[in-house]
């Protein structure tokens, strides 16, 4: 489960691709400008050789050199290349490189030497093996999100109003979650029965988070234990094991689904308090899709899960009909 040096080394790899493929691209836009707009060219032509000349006198000279002439004619021909490009169509960042993560321009790290989130998600991405949750995302966002699979006539007599009004409030609710996902600190429980749309719902909240350059661990509660269980198992051998628990408790958010479906026994009630635990103490949001009801969740874990859980999370109840049998 660890990451080996490969996997490491394949990260490194696909930056470097990156940055040869935004160079290249850039290399190609430059080509392109210069017969287009040939005035584009002998301008940076000008660029170069005032700056060439700007750097001999200041090597030649005792005294410092008075650059402001220099610096404010270099603006006035950055400025006229600028609205050279505008003149013939072309957006005014053309000539600059693009790369595919701006944040850290394709280096994975942030300029205080953090690792940037694109590389945490692709961390990320190979210890949970997570490469099919970004087909599954593809199916399953907010853009294809279909409330005509709610039923909107039957009145639910537990919360006195239709699945469909029901939906809508939920769905309000976690539109608002992502919203104020950076500043106001939430968690979600999310439950009801087997088809109603909890899976599918934490997955379009995956989904715009993650485009949102955030970083979200997707596991299923059988996987949670087992990784977890691993790195209790072999706390001694190995701290490979502890970097990948470590992702579970630093990931901007973590989502378990299916809550309930793995055997509870005395490790798996221990674990998932610790987990839940650390994530509250550090403010870190979690979201639980779960078929368990909180008198259920009470009895298959224990009283102080179910008390953290009411103090610090929104409860979200989907009512519905099996959708999967609908679709
Ligand atoms: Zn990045």
């Amino acid at each position: 489960m660890a990451l080996t040096q490969f996997q490491y080394d394949e990260i490194e790899r696909e930056y470097s691709r990156r940055q040869l493929k935004s160079q290249r691209e850039l290399s190609k836009r430059i080509d392109y400008i210069s017969k287009t707009i040939p005035e584009i060219d002998r301008i940076n032509r000008e660029i170069s050789s005032s700056s060439l000349e700007q750097a001999r006198k200041i090597l030649q000279s005792d005294t410092p050199e008075d650059s402001t002439e220099y610096h404010k004619n270099i603006q006035k021909l950055i400025k006229k290349k600028a609205a050279l490009l505008k003149e013939h169509g072309f957006p005014a960042d053309y000539l600059n490189i693009h790369h595919t993560c701006e944040k850290c321009a394709d280096t994975g790290y942030l300029s205080n030497n953090e690792k940037c989130v694109c590389r945490k998600q692709a961390e990320i991405k190979l210890l949970y093996s997570q490469s099919n949750i970004e087909n599954i995302l593809e199916v399953e966002n907010f853009d294809n999100f279909n409330f005509k699979y709610f039923d909107s006539e039957t009145i639910n007599k537990d919360l006195n109003k239709t699945p469909l009004q029901n939906i809508h409030e939920v769905y309000d609710i976690c539109q608002d979650f992502i919203k104020k996902f950076d500043t106001d600190y939430a968690n979600l429980y999310i439950y009801g029965n087997t088809g109603v749309g909890k899976t599918y719902l934490a997955n379009c909240i995956a989904k715009a988070l993650m485009d949102s350059s955030h970083s979200v661990i997707y596991l299923s509660a059988i996987n949670l234990f087992n990784i977890l269980a691993d790195r209790d198992f072999n706390r001694a051998q190995s701290h490979e094991y502890q970097h990948i628990a470590h992702h579970l408790t630093d990931c901007d958010l973590l989502i378990i689904d299916d809550l309930g479906t793995e055997l509870s026994n005395t490790f798996t009630v221990s674990a998932l308090f610790q987990c839940l635990n650390e994530r509250i103490i550090s403010r870190k949001p979690v979201i639980i899709s779960t078929n368990l009801s909180l008198h259920n969740l009470q009895t298959h874990y224990s009283e102080r899960i179910l008390s953290r859980i009411v103090d610090n999370y929104k409860m979200l109840k989907i009512i519905g009909n099996d959708i999967r049998i609908n679709r």
